[in-house]
């Protein structure tokens, strides 16, 4: 007889799981405690769902930043390809952006959804909305009970877990699904906002809130250890530092910021070498000998930056150019090459677009996702302890994911 299975959580990973499972023809059904599927899906990448990425196999692997081996049978089983096949076939246009990413060719999340919600009624997938799982009983048969928030119960063959994360609460995502893991045994990995903008020490930081750098490179230093050199775009903002070197370096390097600051040295001209820009700077200088400092450095750098590394560089504002030593110059050519900033925290869940963290990966069977501790309860999407940088990866991990849950818990 078919395995009847529910499936928790009706976001990407347990819709795609329960396509999977009711394929493979098992009695499936969505239990999702909000008032309709993929809430979280439909506000994905800025409302255009950056559902996948079209690089190599490789390239999956390179971006995802916790267990990637862990998801390798995942991806290898169901891989990006197969992912934009499964759209395709189902009539959605597909458009490829800057950095591979591929979006609906209409810009509009809700068409990936539509096209779960058609193949879930297609293949009678029960839906039960507003219905939240509360626990899950190992019953003396092997069955699974489990029991929702209106008071009901209900036994199933095999229950897949796909509630999320902690990110964006509002879309649906509680944690409720973790307490419900840990309560069954499962570790916890701590939870951490990920893909989230990054808090800074210093108050003159925070007075260039609104500033947008393009093509600017961050060293990013932890005890004098050097961790990495992102290139690209960055934002400052009212509480640090934000955009997507900064996203990249909260998913990097987020556990070790976790247990200390970071140190953060902005290249604001990286195309030149610190040579390069003291020739540039003393060419300003000498057209502009009789200027005040202050006046004589707008050509360098956008007019917010001025008066916060004026005051780094410790030369009066007024003070003449030609009156400017050497040391002076040097001090000011360093902080242009390496402006400091002091990263000591994360923005919290409501801002962060994935959570680092989740049921580990050593109680989950990788090739089958099924628990390792409690049997026929299999696992899928954020709820997992991986997680990637964005590109349309962390959708990846939740399609490849639902699909092995789903075709494994129907056998
Ligand atoms: C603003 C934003 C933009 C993003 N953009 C992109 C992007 O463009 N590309 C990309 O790859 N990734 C993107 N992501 C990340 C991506 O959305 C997630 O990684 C993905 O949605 C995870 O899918 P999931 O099914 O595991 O979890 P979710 O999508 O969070 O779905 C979990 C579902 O479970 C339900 N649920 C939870 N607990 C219970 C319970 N106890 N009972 C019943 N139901 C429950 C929730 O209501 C929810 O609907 C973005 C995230 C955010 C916040």
């Amino acid at each position: 007889m078919a395995n009847n299975i529910c499936v928790i959580g009706g976001g990407a990973a347990g819709m795609f799981a329960a396509v999977a499972a009711a394929e493979c023809g098992a009695k499936v059904s969505i239990t999702e405690h909000n008032e309709k599927l993929g809430k979280k899906l439909f506000i994905t990448g800025k409302g255009r769902c950056n559902f996948t990425n079209g690089c190599d196999t490789t390239g999956l692997f390179d971006n995802i930043v916790t267990n990637s081996k862990f998801l390798y049978s995942a991806i290898y089983g169901y891989d990006n390809y197969m992912v934009r096949d499964y759209f395709e076939s189902r009539g959605l246009k597909v458009k490829v952006e800057r950095g591979e990413r591929m979006f609906p060719a209409s810009d509009k999340s809700s068409d990936v959804i539509k096209v779960l919600e058609n193949d879930i009624k297609k293949l009678g997938i029960d839906v039960f909305l507003k219905k939240n799982a509360e626990d899950i009983l190992p019953e003396d048969d092997g069955s699974l009970r489990v029991s929702f928030s209106d008071g009901t119960k209900e036994k199933y063959d095999r229950v897949i877990l796909c509630s999320g994360g902690v990110s964006y609460p509002s879309t649906g995502s509680d944690g409720s699904g973790l307490k419900i893991a840990e309560k069954l045994g499962h570790k916890i990995v701590n939870p951490i906002p990920s893909l989230v903008g990054l808090t800074c020490r210093e108050e003159d930081v925070k007075s260039l809130q609104g500033l947008s750098l393009k093509n600017i490179s961050i060293t990013l230093m932890q005890k004098n250890k050097k961790l990495d050199n992102i290139f690209g775009e960055m934002l400052f903002t009212h509480y640090g530092v934000s955009g997507p070197v900064i996203l990249t370096a909260s998913a990097k390097y987020g556990r070790r910021l976790e247990k200390e600051e970071i140190k953060g040295y902005i290249d604001l001209k990286p195309a030149l070498s610190k040579e390069k820009l003291d020739e540039r700077v003393l060419r300003d200088f000498k057209e502009n000998a009789n200027r005040d400092f202050v006046n004589a450095i707008g050509g360098l750098f956008p007019s917010k930056l001025i008066p916060v590394i004026v005051k780094r560089s410790g030369i009066d504002e007024h003070k003449k150019v030609h009156d400017i030593t050497k040391e002076e110059r040097e001090r000011f050519v360093n902080i242009i090459k390496a402006f400091e900033i002091t990263i000591d925290g994360f923005r919290n869940f409501d801002e962060a677009i994935i959570t680092k963290g989740g049921v580990s990966v050593k109680d989950i069977d990788p090739s089958t996702m099924q628990s390792k501790l409690v049997s026929g309860l299999y696992f899928a999407g954020e709820i997992i302890d991986t997680d990637a940088l964005t590109g349309g990866f962390n959708l990846q991990i939740a399609w490849s994911t639902g699909h092995l849950a789903g075709i494994c818990a129907a056998e």
